[in-house]
């Protein structure tokens, strides 16, 4: 992401994007309110009592959030130490100073599992990025000859990142692979590492998602050969997190097989999984979870790089059309909108993930539920 140069967006690629981006466009940096069902339920004596979190102020002479704006999900694979950026290959360096650079650009990185959610915790003010990493390649998670996580892998990076700046948490998705298939490698290369490994990044706040067991195409396969690749890759991760929920899955290839729904829910053996958000490789921003543009099975994400319609292209985008951006309003039980924006969000989507909504024009708050 470097610095962004200032890429003129033509006429052409505007109204692409304006195709594609639909409904983040009509936000505009207003407010709304949230009305947040954060049941923690309670007994006291005989009657159940339902406590609703309350809704966290936000300073609106400070801050005008936006989540109803876009977010962009991130795919990495390999990082390398020699050589430059190729295929499926970035050098860490750039990893590094792309870190710091969405660091000084305002973005946090928030879990993908939170962001489906719609609860998103990023700071007030911040925006949200999320971070995702394919097939679980050594690069994105090295222990050196002395035990040591490697400062040069994507985790001994985001971990260097979160103790430089306290307010950066570690966070991202590993959509791994694993040997539950005897003839693949172990997740991350190091099989003597690679229960803590595991285990070290949901410490740590991490998700791990499902790739699938074989990362094959699954354009012309049958219902139950979907369920197998879902369901054994789930199998694959709980041989070394046996009680992890596996909520989310990035395509191998980007391909859909010929039924989404397959995709979503379904048993395998004795496994059976439930999908909250499916990964395509793609190239565009990702409208927020509430937003009425969001597909929850179609969820899009952006390549590294200075091409067009990548990382830095999109970045660019994102400061020179700032009402299409995700603003966090800093409470993950609260969606916060301006009234402008109200008409992109999805209220009954709001109200079944439990969230507060609210709207605000200028400084004022206008209403809320
Ligand atoms: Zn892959």
């Amino acid at each position: 992401m470097r610095n962004f140069p200032n890429m003129p967006i033509n006429a052409t690629a505007r109204l692409a994007v304006v195709a594609v981006a639909g409904v983040a466009l009509l936000a505009s940096a207003g407010c709304s309110k949230l009305f947040h069902r954060n049941a923690s339920h309670q007994s006291t004596g005989q009657t159940a009592v339902t406590r609703v979190a309350a809704m966290q102020p936000v300073d609106l002479t400070k801050y005008q959030p936006n989540e109803s704006g876009s977010v962009p999900i991130l795919m990495y694979h390999d990082l390398i130490t020699t050589g430059k950026q190729r295929e499926m290959k970035y050098p860490a360096a750039q990893f590094r100073k792309d870190m710091q650079w969405l660091y000084d650009n305002n973005y946090r990185p928030v879990s993908l599992t939170q962001f489906a959610q719609g609860k998103v915790d990023c700071p007030a003010g911040t925006s949200p990025v999320i971070l995702t990493f394919d097939d679980a390649l050594r690069g994105q998670f090295n222990y050196t000859g002395d035990g040591q996580i490697d400062p040069n892998c994507a985790v001994g990076i985001l971990d260097q990142m979160h103790k430089d700046h306290p307010d950066w948490q570690t966070r991202g998705t590993f959509f791994v692979l694993t040997d539950e298939d005897s003839k693949l490698p172990p997740p991350f290369y190091q099989k003597e590492y690679a229960q803590g490994k595991l285990e070290y990044l949901v410490k740590e706040g991490y998700d791990i998602g499902n790739h699938t067991v074989h990362h094959r195409h699954m354009r012309h396969m049958t219902a139950d050969q979907v369920a197998y690749e879902i369901g054994k890759a789930i199998d694959g991760i709980h041989r070394y997190i046996p009680n992890y929920d596996v909520n989310t899955l990035a395509l191998p290839y980007g391909e859909w097989p010929k039924k989404e729904s397959w995709l979503v829910s379904g048993t395998s053996g004795g496994s059976s999984y439930k999908n909250i958000a499916v990964l395509r490789a793609a190239w565009r921003p990702c409208p927020s979870s509430i937003a009425k543009g969001y597909k929850p099975y179609e969820i899009e994400r952006i390549t590294p790089g200075t091409g067009r319609q990548q990382s830095v292209w999109w970045f660019n985008y994102l400061k020179k059309n700032a009402s299409d951006r995700y603003v966090s309003d800093g409470d993950p039980n609260t969606i916060t909108v301006s009234q402008i924006a109200i008409g992109a969000v999805d209220k009954a989507r709001v109200a079944k993930l439990g969230l507060h909504l609210r709207t605000y024009s200028g400084t004022q708050m206008m209403a809320s539920k």
